[in-house]
């Protein structure tokens, strides 16, 4: 899967809070082969909000994840701004609703709060997208939200690392795991031609085959030989690819009267 991150936050554009959350979850999409293919940071504003996750809809992901900015106070204003970005009504979720209600009442006999019952401020985090599934926080009060729009999953968490990581864990990880990629590499090392020579060559399969991930190596002691290694991730259609694409440079290197010395597989 592609995957881009929405990291929402004015804490972590004035370097009150340094940004440990994308760095977190990134690793664990790289773990499970898939892709993260960019991290936008942005502040707490509705208009920015809103027009980054347009702006990310409009590069078709798999996934959008955003994490911060889902707790009770005004300026936590993702899931307004979500919504606006997705053209749907902020709608009070019954679901979510009621969890909260409970959260704050077992927070409330248990001391961990002096106050009772629901306010505007604790019923705000119920307010989500038309059209969302609450994800549960075990670790606080907000839940994280999920919603699709044009076949893309969106899932909003929130900021706090333990609340994150938790919802992160339970939701989003299994599906990290059971649409796990596929890795392949497979390569061969050539000598009689340079690196520099066959480059334009890889340029041009490179744009024909964008999810193969294409490298020449110069070899040490062996100034002519190249080594070649194509990397791609989970689509039906990789082993397929990248053999097409080796065919290719095979070819190429013997049209350019090079040698083909060893395959790797
Ligand atoms: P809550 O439900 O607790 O209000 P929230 O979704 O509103 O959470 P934020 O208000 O955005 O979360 O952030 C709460 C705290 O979480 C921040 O003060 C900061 O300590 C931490 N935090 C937020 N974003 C990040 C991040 N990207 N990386 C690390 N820590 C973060």
């Amino acid at each position: 899967m592609i995957i881009e991150l929405l990291v929402i936050g004015n804490e972590i554009l004035i370097g009150k809070t340094q940004d440990t959350n994308s760095n977190w979850i990134v690793k664990r999409i790289a773990k499970y082969g898939h892709k993260t293919r960019r991290i936008t940071v942005i502040g707490d504003e509705i208009e920015e909000i809103s027009s980054a996750i347009q702006e990310i809809l409009n590069r078709k992901p798999d996934m959008i994840i955003t994490c911060g900015g889902l707790g009770p106070t005004f300026d936590d204003m993702t899931n307004e701004a979500v919504a606006k970005g997705l053209g749907r009504k902020l709608v009070l979720n019954e679901h979510a609703y009621n969890s909260i209600k409970k959260a704050y009442k077992r927070a409330y006999e248990q001391g961990i709060v002096k106050l009772d019952g629901m306010t505007k401020e604790r019923e705000k985090m119920a307010y989500m997208p038309d059209g969302s599934t609450p994800l549960p926080n075990t670790k606080g009060t907000a839940p994280g939200v999920k919603i699709k729009q044009n076949k893309i999953n969106i899932y909003i968490l929130p900021g706090v690392p333990n609340e994150m990581k938790t919802i992160f864990r339970n939701v989003i990880l299994p599906i990290l795991k059971d649409k796990q990629g596929k890795f392949y590499q497979k390569g061969f090392i050539f000598s009689g031609i340079g690196e520099s020579h066959i480059a334009p060559y890889v340029t041009e399969l490179e744009e024909k085959y964008p999810d193969l991930w294409i490298k020449t190596h110069p070899r040490i002691g062996l100034s002519v030989e190249v080594e070649i290694s194509i990397t791609c991730f989970d689509k039906d259609t990789c082993e397929e690819n990248i053999n097409k694409a080796l065919k290719k440079l095979k070819q190429i290197v013997k049209e350019l009267d090079g040698k083909i010395i060893k395959q790797n597989t």
